[in-house]
């Protein structure tokens, strides 16, 4: 791990995710999301300090463990405020929530009780909402990025924009052959969001510093186009959500083998189902109680 200088006054951080780091005239800085656990925030403060900033802020651009695991350990020996969207901040100050929903909304199992799924609560100190906005002494923009999360976030500074998990890069597209999404509809408007942007560089969360983002917008829809046909396809007949989740895994040569990926492929299957209900392509049907869903004709 190591402070990447991107322009005058904006730096990431590599770890498992890439940390935005955004410092004023001040030597103020405002992190953008944390990695995942104690040992990258131990890392991420030394960097911070080494370099002679002092951490003022943090911005979580969704509560997942591996973008807010870190934040603890920064709050309690920094004392940085937090910011997240409403939708975020209640699975920040309630980390349960997150293997919660996922195992559809009942008490998590051990194997989802891991650094993965289940981080430590940190409190909101100020919810933020899109626009331009001065955080910390910085001045910044918040872009809506929901999809990937209901409420998340990016990031927008000095000619960079930290996107999140809203896209990833095309080269990890086949190694997650489904990009986990919770929200179809808000994930499409992101990426025509993302389109329209006029930075100079783009930075995913996991992937590379990017100078053009339409390629890798252009390779997440394509993926998410494919993936939304093959579903209805495969609704010409009724299926269950089993069903439904083991065929599109055997089509984008998924192997799940533990119950965390198979959790998270889940929420992704059921995002789809929920788009394509609201949209009166499929529809549910209940037979000696097993629900399945069937595409709708014309
Ligand atoms: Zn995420």
């Amino acid at each position: 791990m190591k402070l990447n200088k991107i322009t005058e006054n904006v730096y990431y951080i590599d770890s498992a995710v890439n940390i935005g780091l955004i410092v004023n005239e001040a030597n103020e800085a405002l992190l953008v999301d944390t990695g995942i656990d104690d040992s990258v925030a131990r890392k991420v403060k030394r960097l911070v300090e080494e370099n002679g900033y002092k951490l003022r802020g943090i911005i979580i651009t969704h509560a997942h463990a591996d973008h807010c695991g870190g934040a603890p350990h920064l709050v309690k020996t920094t004392g940085a405020a937090v910011y997240a969207t409403a939708t975020e901040k209640p699975v920040l100050e309630c980390p349960v929530l997150e293997p919660v929903y996922l195992f559809g909304g009942a008490y998590p199992p051990d194997p989802l009780h891991n650094k993965f799924f289940l981080a430590g609560g940190v409190s909101v100190d100020e919810v933020i909402m899109p626009g331009v906005q001065n955080i910390c002494g910085c001045e910044v923009e918040i872009v809506d990025m929901a999809g990937h999360a209901l409420g998340q976030v990016g990031v927008a500074a000095a000619g960079v924009l930290f996107c999140a998990d809203s896209v990833i890069a095309p080269e990890v597209i086949d190694k997650h052959g489904i990009p986990l999404n919770a929200d179809l509809a808000g994930a499409l408007e992101t990426f025509n969001r993302l389109e329209s942007r006029q930075e100079k560089f783009y930075l995913p969360a996991h992937g590379t510093l990017a100078e053009d983002i339409v390629p890798v917008v252009g390779a997440n829809r394509r993926r998410l186009i494919d993936t939304l046909e093959f579903i209805k396809d495969l609704l010409e007949s009724p299926k269950t959500v089993e069903e439904i989740l083991a065929a599109a895994c055997s089509n984008f040569k998924i192997n799940i083998n533990n119950m965390g990926q198979y959790y998270l492929m889940h929420l992704t299957i059921m995002a789809y189902l929920s788009y394509m209900v609201d949209r009166k392509e499929i529809t549910a049907e209940y037979n000696e109680n097993r629900q399945s869903f069937k595409k709708l004709l014309g």
